[in-house]
Parts: structure tokens; C-alpha cells; sequence
């Protein structure tokens, strides 16, 4: 059986409502955990039913609309930090370790069994693409 990983998707304002009072911060989250691989119908099932939840929270109380930023994923799990100003509350609690997952820069998929997401450039052009991105832009030359 796979190991349940615990992932963060950023969802991000695109506009609030006008009007007095607060209105929400501009950039939430919606977490979830699963065992399903990233790509796989059922984690894309879980993320979806989650991200309905939290955004609906932001569209009750001021967001007008909103779209999805990165997807983070714990990769870690370490004591924090002596000094950090958070360490007398968590009293060496273990804190989670997100680390982004790569998207497409094109079609924004994360990937699945089939489909890999990678890095390609040099350090004045880079980005990050998938395999059937890669395709049509092979394609289009
Ligand atoms: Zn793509």
C-alpha cells in the first residue's frame, strides 16, 4: 500500500467583494491527504472535492472568484526552530516540510504514471513542461 502524503493547493483571489470590512486574505489553501498517485482520478477527485470546500469558505465571506496557484507537498517533517518566534508554542512540535510539486507551465498538469513534468533550460530560459506539451511544441517546428 502507498504511503498517505499530505498535500497544500494554493488557491489564490481573483477579486472581493466591495464594501466595508474584511473580505478574506487574498491567497488561501486547500489541504488534503492521499495515498492515490498525483494525476490518478482519485487524487484528482479528492483534490477537487477539497478545493469545493475551502474556496466555497472564501466565496462565503468576500472572494469573488479565485484560481488555483502551486501544488505543495510534505516531504518532511522537522522540529522547528529554537529561534523562531513560533518555538515557545509548539514546544518541539514537528512542523511539516512543503515543498512545491511541478505543474506544466503550459497546461499546468502536475503529471501522472504516463505523463512526466520536467525541468528544462539554462539559467537564462527555463521552465518546466510535460511530456505532451513537449509533443506539440516538437510539432509546431
Ligand atoms: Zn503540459
Amino acid at each position: 500500500m502507498r504511503e498517505k502524503k499530505e498535500y497544500r493547493q494554493e488557491l489564490i483571489a481573483t477579486g472581493k467583494e466591495s464594501g466595508s470590512g474584511f473580505k478574506g486574505f487574498d491567497q488561501s489553501n486547500a489541504f488534503f491527504a492521499t495515498s492515490a498517485p498525483i494525476g490518478s482520478d482519485e487524487f484528482n477527485t479528492t483534490k477537487q472535492e477539497r478545493i469545493d470546500f475551502f474556496s466555497a469558505q472564501q466565496l462565503r465571506h468576500g472572494w469573488t472568484g479565485y484560481k488555483l496557484g502551486k501544488l505543495f507537498v510534505v516531504v518532511d517533517h522537522k522540529p522547528e526552530s529554537v529561534m523562531s518566534p513560533g518555538y515557545q508554542y509548539s514546544k518541539g512540535r514537528l512542523l511539516p516540510v512543503w515543498e512545491a510539486v511541478p505543474s506544466c507551465d503550459m497546461c499546468g498538469t502536475h503529471g501522472d504514471e504516463e505523463t512526466e513534468v520536467w525541468n528544462w533550460g539554462n539559467p537564462y530560459d527555463h521552465g518546466t513542461i510535460c511530456d505532451d506539451c513537449q509533443e506539440t511544441v516538437n510539432d509546431s517546428r
